[in-house]
């Protein structure tokens, strides 16, 4: 008989079901994945919630760590990767071809039809295996892979996803480098990883603020380089800022608060004149009171979006946890078997048992 794929199949808001799925043959330009490690962030709470738009069934699980299992002649040439070989994979599986693509915004890249990568991608459409919360995972042609080494474990590997993103949202997008004062917006994982990509690139001060609730967090992102913390709740985050950057404000504000919006309003105070304000926290299509416009005219500041991560600062990612230089397993606080995925999402969010997690991650092989 043929071998199945252990996988967590979602069929709608909060309902997740475990199902052994047909594990099909590959060309010769996909792959098979066996997957390690699957991260889990914010997204995997918003898709099980049933915030993201998605066609259901479907396999979630869209930070993908593993080896490769099987590929075809041509794929291997392409990527550069070989049987055997660990990779991390990208979530978003770009078309090539439409116009996003072309001008090198791969990440934003509708040209399959919606949002096209891994844990969005319905049961439907074959192979079907699309997604990380599973034993096995479908490498398609237009898969973007990076190799990652081998003896790093797999929970700490597979933190290239959050550690990409603070390259791309506290270092690329908003230029940082050496003389930069970086002020970032909650102390969640994305938040933590953005202080350990602006410390990498040589930022001068760094300041994280965060909640009363948060102050485990704040400790944590002082022992990973933050030089300041602020408690929002029992302090004044505009007298800190200024009396902490000589009154200027900051060079760069990093948005990556989850849902509230006053941080993008206070955003406008905290910047210094000419200053880059990143957001990257999504906040449920809600309006934000209190923004004051005219301080972005009369500061002159850039405003930039961030949406997903690039190859680039994967590729950050990936040499500085290759570089054993930052003690990245202080972050991450939770493993969880693939038969878990439900409590992993819930324990991130807060909703579980024990203490809320930061970074945490499912690894297959442990059932
Ligand atoms: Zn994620
Ligand atoms: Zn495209």
């Amino acid at each position: 008989m043929q071998k199945k794929a252990r996988t967590i199949v979602q069929t709608g808001p909060r309902a997740l079901e475990p199902r052994d799925l047909p594990i099909p043959d590959i060309d010769d330009e996909s792959g098979l994945l066996r997957i390690e490690a699957c991260g889990i962030c914010g997204s995997d709470v918003e898709q099980y919630t049933g915030t993201i738009p998605v066609r259901w069934p479907l396999i979630p699980g869209h930070e993908p760590l593993g080896i490769i299992e099987k590929i075809g002649d041509r794929a291997a040439k392409r990527w550069g990767v070989n049987v055997g070989d660990r990779v991390a994979v990208e979530t978003l599986i770009p078309c090539g071809h439409c116009r996003a693509c072309i001008e090198g915004r791969y990440q934003v890249c509708r040209g399959r039809g919606g949002m096209f990568g891994y844990a969005y991608v319905p049961l439907s459409q074959p192979p079907g295996l699309w997604g990380a919360y599973a034993d096995t995972m479908y490498l398609d042609p237009f898969s973007i892979v990076h190799p990652i080494r081998k003896d790093i474990p797999a929970s700490i590997a597979v933190m290239f996803n959050p550690l990409g993103a603070g390259f791309r949202w506290a270092v690329e997008l908003p230029d940082t480098g050496p003389g930069d004062t970086v002020l970032i917006l909650g102390p969640g994982q994305r938040g933590l990883a953005s202080v350990i990509a602006a410390r990498a690139a040589g930022a001068d001060t760094i300041i994280v603020t965060g909640l009363a609730r948060d102050a485990k967090k704040l400790a944590l992102a002082r022992q990973l380089g933050a030089d300041h913390t602020i408690d929002v709740e029992s302090e004044d985050v505009r007298r800190r800022v200024a009396e902490l950057t000589g009154g200027r404000g900051a060079d760069v504000v990093v948005e990556v608060s989850s849902y509230s919006t006053q941080p993008v309003a206070e955003s406008l105070y905290l910047v210094a004149t000419g200053g880059r304000i990143v957001l990257a926290g999504v906040k449920g299509f809600k309006e934000v009171p209190a923004f004051i416009s005219d301080l972005i005219v009369v500061k002159e500041v850039t405003i930039r979006g961030a949406f997903g991560v690039t190859s680039q600062s994967y590729r950050s990612a990936i040499r500085l946890i290759e570089s054993g230089k930052v003690a990245l397993d202080s972050m991450h606080t939770h493993d969880f078997a693939l038969g878990e995925a439900e409590l992993a999402i819930q324990t991130l969010a807060g909703e579980g048992p024990g203490e809320a997690s930061i970074h945490s991650c499912l690894l297959p092989e442990r059932g």
